[in-house]
């Protein structure tokens, strides 16, 4: 189910102000919140289309994940060997 913008009402809303209780196409978000600096510190919630996969992991997060990996192998393996 796609979100109309609130503002605009034409186009797919792409993010939810917290502050606003609004959603918002991407250029509305910008034409909303770039209005003032009060409106540019509104947090704003992406909204994901269910069609579209996730968020990409960071590189951190999927280093982190690779090390989790590696320490599970290598506690693994050494309890082969003792
Ligand atoms: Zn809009
Ligand atoms: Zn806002």
């Amino acid at each position: 189910m796609k979100i109309q913008c609130n503002a605009c009402e034409a186009a797919e809303a792409n993010v939810l102000c917290c502050a606003d209780e609004a959603a918002l196409c991407w250029a509305c978000d910008q034409e909303v919140h770039a209005a003032n600096k009060l409106a540019g510190k509104h947090q704003r919630v992406p909204l994901t289309d269910s069609s579209s996969s996730q968020v990409p992991k960071c590189d951190i997060c999927q280093k982190l994940d690779d090390r989790e990996e590696d320490l599970n192998s290598d506690s693994s393996s050494d309890s082969l060997i003792t």
